[in-house]
């Protein structure tokens, strides 16, 4: 029986694992792969402290920090989580309230390869994936001109040639902020009208800097080491042609699976598991914590912060609320 489990090796698990494991909490984290979605940028700058480096270095040092501190790791995949329910602790109950109290707060956590681990507490921090293209190229020249994350790496791209892909808020918005920074702008829609907001559509259709690419899907990514261009078919005329750029931005939506816990624990519309300000789910001892839940501006620090508070409110729950000093000011 572990005190927590975690869900997650990206950051705001790895961070979750360090806070757990200085509170002395018996820690497994169970993950796909460690980093989560940081490894693939290949030029962090935006997380405090440590100068630009390789996203894939930055989780190492996350992952050295969380396992020195004594976080056990095993590498699967999650794909149910339960109450795991005692049935002779049942019986037990007419004597020792208490016993079911503690057994009905525990969870069994089941992998893919059929193994069971169970815990105390559970913290959910395995984060979204970024919906891709299915297109030639696309996984070759991730990293290396293409991107999913315009905030991320549009700096990359100052006075060069980009196209964004997409026609909701985030792609407009991407294609946007990109003018401010690329040369030329293409944004590349399926349809020939966005799903945004007005005064963002607007904005588009007055900036001279970007151009529409309508009625057009992607075919594949051209290139050699790098991105050199986007094939790209007109749906209605079936005519092909090759938009000239150095980065190509998929800004097409993010998928997030929580179907194996959404019997335990409250999703919005978008199925981000709700947390308070604390990472406290709607369900007793499960807390939740990064991109997997509805923060807004998903980023490294934000997920790695939102980590240690998920921590910090299981610990003090585990510890029937004695434990954890929230704040200095005490
Ligand atoms: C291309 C790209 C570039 C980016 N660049 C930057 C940047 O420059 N700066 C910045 O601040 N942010 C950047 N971001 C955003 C940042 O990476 C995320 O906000 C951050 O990684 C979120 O951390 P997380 O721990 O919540 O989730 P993730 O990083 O997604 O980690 C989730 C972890 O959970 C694991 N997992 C998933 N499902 C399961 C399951 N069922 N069972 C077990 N494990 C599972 C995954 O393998 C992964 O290890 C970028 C994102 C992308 C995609």
């Amino acid at each position: 029986m572990y005190d927590v489990i975690i869900v997650g090796a990206g950051a705001a698990g790895l961070t979750a694992a360090i806070y757990t494991c200085r509170k002395k909490l018996k820690t497994l984290i169970v993950s796909i792969d460690v980093g989560g979605q940081t490894n693939l940028t290949s030029h962090i700058e935006n997380y405090p402290g440590t100068g630009a480096m390789h996203g894939i270095e930055l989780m190492r040092k996350f992952q050295n920090e969380a396992i020195g501190f004594g976080a056990e790791l095993i590498m699967g995949k999650v794909n149910k989580v339960d109450m795991s329910v005692n049935r002779s602790a049942i019986s037990d109950h007419a004597q020792k309230p208490q016993v079911f109290d503690k057994i009905e707060n525990s969870f069994r956590v089941g992998l893919a390869n059929g193994e069971t681990y169970d815990c105390k507490a559970l913290i959910l921090a395995y984060g979204k994936v970024p919906k891709s293209l299915g297109i030639e190229g696309e996984e070759k020249f991730m990293g290396r001109g293409v991107s999913t994350c315009v905030t991320c790496d549009l700096p990359l791209y100052k006075n060069r040639d980009v196209a964004v892909i997409g026609g909701g808020n985030s792609a407009v918005e991407g294609a946007l902020e990109s003018s401010t920074i690329a040369r030329k702008v293409y944004l590349l829609h399926r349809r020939d009208s966005f799903r945004a907001d007005e005064v963002t559509i607007e904005k588009l259709k007055n900036n001279a800097q970007i151009e529409l690419v309508l009625n057009s899907i992607p075919l594949k990514v051209i290139g050699d080491k790098n991105v050199e261009g986007v094939e790209v078919e007109n749906i209605i005329t079936k005519e092909k042609k090759e938009l000239k750029v150095d980065g190509i931005f998929i800004e097409i939506g993010y998928i997030v699976d929580t179907s194996f816990v959404q019997h335990l624990v409250k999703v919005n519309e978008r199925k981000e598991i709700i947390v308070d300000d604390r990472g406290n789910t709607s369900h007793p001892g499960i807390f939740a914590a990064g991109d997997i839940t509805p923060v807004p501006f998903k980023q490294t620090v934000i997920a790695a912060g939102d980590g240690s508070k998920a921590a910090l409110e299981c610990y003090r729950w585990l510890t029937g609320g004695k434990g954890a000093v929230l704040d200095w000011t005490h």
